[in-house]
């Protein structure tokens, strides 16, 4: 293993091993510094990809509980756990080795310890274990991808047990009898989803008025009716203010935010899911003069380079939607600029999905965006009670709304709330990256019965004229 490279990643997250596959595509000399055991970062360790096999696990059940029967299928059901958690297990290891095969087929170095910069161009490697010797390697260019953690809550100390982040949450050794969730975003909704669905009894405490603050309004409001439909607790407007744990439980205190009496609330588990922050503990950028915001995101320019030269940031650590996507896209781009080519993100253009049932799908602006920013629109909403395909299915919850500007009908914002919204929103993105119109992804012909034509009805709806409402 050499110790001269062109690049050093520090993360090997869905931003740092992606940028370290295109720079060994692009000939660079490369090393990947990971102080996990496995690659691939908190999204496939202990965030999107867990999370997303427990939700298929505990949709599968909930689904074989509830809906089977309404299809004439008879089933006597039962849980275990265990196996569901061992096969969430062997999805992380399976994926997280396929980064390591990417890893060597890239003829990148992988480098297992905690990285410190301790100069521009040199990177220190602190190997895990006893009597093992640092490593300072020399490098033209460092990327700094190290990701992010949860954010924590005074007085609500997490032990990882009975007070848990989404880590703990994706590993209860069993199904808590009650379950207060902190923060109505997508981890509270998502792990909230999958434990309720297994058979806990959860509230979700929320500081604001509304669940998935920052999505579309209508989309928030519905969603939460969809929720508690299922059986989801909400108390909004509500601040927790500590807790203690005992044998028995956690006892929660909380009190409303606009004032009031102060109360107390028992569960099993509580989950604290109020936002990630960034992850530069130890990492040695404040010694350079590596500038940070005052959240602590590292700063960087159109180029991803901060304002030390040869040192550069992507994916959680910067800021912005704190999505494995954007981390990958930034991880591609920021290497491809090093190298000399050009690179350009669409900011405008980023999905965000939350995996709920239905699942939530928004890219663009929200009405709420383009009314404060006076820019005018027209609206094409179509719901999934009348698209066939989703009454087949018996899947029918949520509506998809396109927004187009009212002068040049260029889409400005897609939200979904429906079955595989996840998946629908995509070909929104795509026609919105090749600057399209409503009209546009109006005329394209959709299969027959599916579940896109709901799209191309919305896109009908936004002249008014959708065929099946
Ligand atoms: P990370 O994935 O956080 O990786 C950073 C890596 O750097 C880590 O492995 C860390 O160990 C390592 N590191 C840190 N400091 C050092 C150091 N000094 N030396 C060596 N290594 C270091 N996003 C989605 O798009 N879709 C989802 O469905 C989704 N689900 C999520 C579910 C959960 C429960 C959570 C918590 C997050 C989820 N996310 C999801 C967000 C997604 O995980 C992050 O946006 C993504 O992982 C960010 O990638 P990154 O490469 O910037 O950082
Ligand atoms: P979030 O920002 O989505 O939601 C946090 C919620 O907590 C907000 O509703 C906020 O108002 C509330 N809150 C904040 N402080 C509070 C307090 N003291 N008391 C009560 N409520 C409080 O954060 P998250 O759910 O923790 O997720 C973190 C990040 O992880 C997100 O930015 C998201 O991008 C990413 N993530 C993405 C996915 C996905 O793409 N499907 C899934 C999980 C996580």
């Amino acid at each position: 293993m050499s110790d001269t490279y062109d690049v050093i990643i520090i993360g090997a997250g869905p931003g740092g091993y992606v940028a370290a596959v295109r720079a060994g595509q692009l000939g660079l000399k490369t090393a990947i510094v990971e102080k996990r055991e496995k690659l691939g970062g908190t999204c496939l360790n202990v965030g999107c990809i867990p999370s997303k096999a427990l939700l298929q696990s505990s949709h599968h059940f909930e689904m074989a509980e509830h809906e089977f029967a309404n299809h004439g299928i008879k089933a006597q059901v039962s849980l275990d756990l265990k196996t569901m958690l061992g096969r969430k297990d062997k999805v992380v290891d399976d994926l997280t080795n396929g980064i390591a095969f990417l890893m060597k087929k890239n003829k990148v170095d992988h480098i297992v310890g905690t990285g410190v910069v301790t100069a521009a161009g040199e990177v220190t490697v602190s190997p895990s274990g006893k009597g093992k010797k640092k490593q300072v390697l020399k490098t033209k260019n460092i990327i700094v991808a190290t990701g992010s953690e949860s954010s924590p809550l005074p007085g609500v100390e997490v032990d990882e047990k009975q007070i848990v982040t989404s880590t703990g949450a994706l590993a209860l050794p069993k199904v808590p009898k009650s379950m207060v969730v902190i923060g109505a975003g997508v981890i509270g909704l998502e792990l909230g989803s999958v434990w309720r669905r297994l058979g806990a009894e959860v509230t979700v405490v929320e500081f604001l008025d509304v669940v998935l603050p920052g999505m579309d309004g209508e989309v928030s409001k519905q969603m939460q009716r969809i929720l508690k439909k299922q059986g989801l607790n909400f108390k909004m407007k509500t601040k927790v203010t500590g807790a203690k744990t005992a044998k028995s439980g956690v006892t929660l205190t909380m009190e409303p935010r606009d004032g009031g009496d102060a109360e107390t609330m028992k569960a099993d588990v509580v989950l604290v899911s109020i936002g990630r922050r960034p992850y530069i503990e130890s990492l040695g950028l404040d010694k350079i003069g590596v500038k940070v915001s005052d959240r602590g995101f590292v700063e960087v320019d159109a180029d991803f380079q901060t304002n030390v030269e040869g040192i550069y940031a992507i994916g959680d650590v910067i800021g912005g939607a704190m999505l494995a996507h954007k981390a990958e896209d930034e991880g591609m781009v920021c290497v491809e600029i090093m190298a000399g080519q050009t690179g350009h993100i669409d900011y405008d253009a980023i999905p965000g999905i939350v995996y709920t049932h239905p699942e939530v799908a928004s890219v663009g602006k929200t009405e709420e965006q383009l009314k404060e920013a006076g820019i005018k629109y027209n609206a094409g909403k179509f719901p999934f009670t009348a698209n066939s395909r989703a009454r087949c299915n018996g899947d029918s919850d949520g509506f998809v709304k396109i927004l187009a500007d009212a002068e040049t009908d260029a889409i400005l914002g897609c939200h979904i709330i429906g079955p595989q919204g996840g998946d629908l929103i995509q070909e929104v993105v795509n026609v919105i990256e090749f600057g399209g119109s409503a009209e546009d992804l109006a005329r394209i012909c959709h299969g027959h019965p599916g579940l896109p034509e709901a799209v191309k009805e919305a896109a009908l709806g936004v002249a008014g004229r959708a065929i099946h409402i």
